[in-house]
């Protein structure tokens, strides 16, 4: 068994004026990366800004980290960040700007590269990155993967570097502003990393303990999820808790068969991730072994499939899925080894045509 996480986590209320004397010890010119609006409405930007001015430490914002973000959005931003000077990267934001945060740090640190670098095998050398999570799915803060859109491929693929954050700083309070659809679906995502890790190849004592612990807190949060009751502090907490432990496991494992479908519909239909991630995830479970599908429902509290898929339908509501994109995602599905060799069953085009 082999367990490896350098990321420095914490996970508190305040953790970023809390932990301004790690955050700034990271370089000397930080390089901020977050989307447009969130991290504006949330306080995350303006607790880094204020963490950074009482250090001292001077700062670029680059706030243009869309959705999905491509790989020339990251270009563009290495440019800015090399003309800045700037020698450490702050992503702040949901799985879009911590993922951007990696890749623009890598490729930051390979000046002479271009964009096809970040799809190639070479140097994991980056700039330091800290992460400040704003949503509770996308586990990045405590990951090494970094997705980004390939628009000449027409879809959403991980870069072949690792990038583990070296600080990730995860306030619960920055989800209080966070819209219910954006809670429900990165939730789900969380949810979904917990799953595809524990019914996995790769999966071990370390990272099922992960999984076990990330889901009993977030099956504490299922009402809140469905709109039965507001959410309260500790709901918050726990939800930010199972994202980042959640990330840990996938850290090791790799995601599988659901992640590697839902990136088409994401790109091709514009779904949210966590959503696309969730309406897979009761195939994925069903095509198990029965005694650690078992294992999974127990932890997320649910008696049985019938009672997980309905639950799961209740949030998500059904997505119609065009045939053409069934058919691309299933054929090109089964060319895709890096998921296929996570899922421990054998996969043809019977076992994935189930899924739709
Ligand atoms: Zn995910």
């Amino acid at each position: 068994m082999y367990f490896y996480m350098p990321t420095k986590v914490f996970c508190e209320k305040n953790c970023v004026m809390n932990h301004k004397e790690e955050l700034c010890g990271l370089g000397s010119k930080a390089f901020i990366i977050t989307g447009r609006h969130s991290s504006k409405k949330n306080g995350s930007l303006q607790d880094v800004r204020t963490a950074l001015e009482e250090m001292g430490v001077p700062y670029l914002v680059f706030d243009e980290i869309e959705e999905n973000p491509s790989v020339e959005t990251v270009m563009k931003a290495r440019q800015t960040g090399l003309d800045a000077g700037a020698d450490f990267v702050i992503g702040i934001g949901g799985g879009s700007p911590l993922d951007a945060a990696k890749a623009i740090a890598l490729m930051m640190k390979h000046p002479g590269e271009n964009g096809e670098f970040l799809y190639r095998k070479g140097s994991d050398e980056a700039y330091p990155v800290a992460a400040v999570p704003t949503t509770c799915g996308t586990g990045s803060e405590a990951t090494p993967w970094a997705i980004l859109t390939r628009h000449e491929l027409r879809i959403k693929g991980s870069i072949s570097h690792k990038i583990f954050p070296a600080l990730a700083l995860s306030d619960p309070g920055y989800l209080r502003s966070a819209p219910s659809s954006v809670l429900v679906s990165t939730s789900v995502d969380a949810m979904g990393h917990c799953i595809e890790s524990y019914i996995n190849t790769n999966a071990t004592d370390y990272t099922r303990m992960l999984c076990e612990k990330s889901l009993s807190l977030w099956s504490k949060g299922k009402e809140v999820l469905l709109g039965k009751r507001e959410a309260e502090e500790e709901d918050l907490q726990n939800m930010m808790n199972a994202s980042t432990l959640a990330g840990m496991a996938i850290s090791h494992t790799g995601t599988s068969l659901p992640h590697g479908l839902s990136y088409y519909l994401t790109y091709e239909e514009g779904v949210p991730h966590g959503r696309a991630v969730g309406i897979f995830q009761a195939p994925y479970m069903a095509a198990a072994d029965e005694a650690v599908r078992g294992q999974v429902l127990d932890k997320m509290d649910f008696q049985d499939m019938d009672e997980f898929k309905h639950f799961m339908d209740e949030l998500l509501g059904r997505i119609e899925i065009p045939a053409h994109i069934q058919e691309r995602a299933v054929r090109e599905m089964l060319q895709n080894h890096a998921k296929l060799v996570n899922c421990p069953y054998p996969v043809d085009e019977v076992v994935l045509k189930n899924f739709f």
